[in-house]
């Protein structure tokens, strides 16, 4: 069943890379296994996908330890300041970083000497979202020009349910645009090369508008759920 569903999750990422006239090599999928446990999980490297994302830091402690060690681990949801310590060492991209002070905690974090981030926008403007509001984004400048150990690789957002997924495209247009500004501003310091956006029900388009980290779950896992935790 998993084999079939990731066979159509990859025609579409591929059919959506064909028509923006993008490389299937420039997506990466990240696997959002927080609604399955580590059985199932655990049946992805062999189908080739190595790269999975966990929303709360505690599970994905759990998880990466009941998993081969050649998985790579996105912390795609929030990261308290006081989990840092125990995520770092474990994760290779924090995607969701929403606050200065948790850039400049993670910077203090000595176990690495790069820890590679992405900053969350609320580019849907939505009152419940967290995520720099977009037009903080210039301001952060001195602050990124500061990082020594934290490496800003991009931008991260999560789009609005929309039935019609095509409503998303907005959101994602202006984070690409954001990343754009963003990197014109802060020249050199940091590339930023990675937008994450797009989830199951919007992924295509968030490909079509350039992202470079696709977080699909529902899609994959959708009534696997097991019976833990
Ligand atoms: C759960 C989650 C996803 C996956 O969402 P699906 O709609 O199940 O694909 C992606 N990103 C974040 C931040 C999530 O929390």
């Amino acid at each position: 069943m998993l084999a079939g569903r990731l066979a159509a999750v990859e025609e579409r990422i591929d059919r959506a890379c064909r028509r923006a006239g993008r490389s299937r090599a420039d997506v990466t999928l990240v696997a959002v296994t927080k609604t399955v446990n580590a059985e199932v999980a655990a049946l992805m490297p062999a189908l080739g996908v190595r790269d999975f994302g966990e929303s709360r830091p505690q599970e994905l402690w759990r998880k990466a330890a009941g998993l081969p060690v050649e998985v790579g681990w996105h912390l795609i949801g929030h990261l308290q300041r006081n989990k840092i310590e125990r995520t770092v060492p474990l994760v290779q991209l924090v995607h969701a970083v929403d606050s200065v002070r948790l850039l400049h905690a993670l910077e203090e974090d000595n176990q690495r000497d790069t820890i590679r981030v992405l900053l969350e926008v609320n580019a849907s403007g939505e009152a419940n979202k967290q995520g720099f509001a977009p037009d903080a984004l210039p301001s952060l400048a001195a602050d990124l020009a500061g990082l020594k150990r934290v490496r800003v690789e991009g931008l991260m957002t999560m789009a609005a349910y929309e039935e019609d997924a095509e409503r998303c495209r907005p959101t994602f247009t202006l984070l690409r645009t954001l990343r754009d500004r963003l990197q014109t501003t802060i020249g050199d310091a940091h590339r930023l090369r990675h937008l994450s956006m797009g989830m199951s029900n919007d992924f295509e388009i968030a490909i079509e508008e350039g992202a470079t980290l696709v977080r699909l779950g529902t899609v994959l896992f959708e009534g696997m759920e097991g019976t833990e935790p």
